[in-house]
């Protein structure tokens, strides 16, 4: 990097272009977007079967859509704050609802991504996110990355459904070095965008094989 493209990194960070959710010219995150933020979450049923209930803090769209992709694809690594207190919010009106078992612990577990996109875009974006929401949520609440994918899944191109979430579940590697939660902890798969619902299904299927059990979904949005 040279001297000039470092000034306008410094420049990029000290001034954000727009709101993270709007595009709002001038601050990284607008009061607009923060209003509609953290509303009432939405039970989802995805197109994949899933043994546990998915809850999303909103549908697919701005400021929650926005802000997921500029913090994936363009590193607004700003919009973790917002998109932080958005989780950490779905998940205490879970609890408060009875969405997530009654335990004296909670582990968050990310949602797999590939190695490599993570590295790519400098810390993958969904650990972030649970982390700062547990830093928020308290000392109760922990952040376990069980899961990665590998870089090469196969092309599951032709294949049913179920041969999609068998192959998508080769290809996610529970990460044997991590300890499991502990019996006494309620278990979370977060998220950012739930789409079809394979990932997830495929990470539950693949979690499952290596004894750990999940007990509910949460993500951002739903597409
Ligand atoms: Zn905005």
């Amino acid at each position: 990097m040279d001297v000039t493209a470092i000034g306008r990194a410094l420049v990029d960070l000290a001034v954000p272009a727009a709101c993270g959710g709007c595009g709002r010219p001038g601050v990284d995150w607008c009061d607009s977007c923060d209003d509609l933020l953290c509303d009432t979450p939405l039970h989802v049923t995805p197109r994949v079967g899933l043994p546990v209930a998915v809850w999303a803090a909103a549908h697919y769209r701005d400021p929650h859509r926005r802000a997921v992709i500029e913090l994936k694809e363009y590193r607004r690594v700003d919009l973790v704050r917002p998109l932080s207190h958005c989780l950490a919010s779905l998940l205490i009106w879970m609890g408060r609802h009875g969405q997530i078992p009654d335990r004296d612990r909670l582990v968050l577990v990310p949602a797999p991504t590939r190695v490599l996109a993570a590295r790519r875009r400098g810390g993958d974006p969904v650990t972030r996110v649970a982390r700062a929401a547990a830093s928020l949520l308290g000392d109760r609440v922990t952040v376990s990355p069980m899961v990665r994918t590998a870089a090469t899944a196969r092309d599951s191109t032709g294949l049913s459904v179920d041969g999609r979430i068998a192959n998508m579940a080769d290809a996610i590697h529970v990460l044997g070095r991590r300890a499991p939660p502990p019996p006494d902890a309620a278990v979370v798969l977060v998220d950012d965008v739930l789409t079809t619902g394979s990932t997830c299904a495929a990470t539950i299927a693949a979690l499952a094989g290596a004894g750990i059990g999940i007990d509910v979904v949460a993500v951002i949005a739903a597409a």
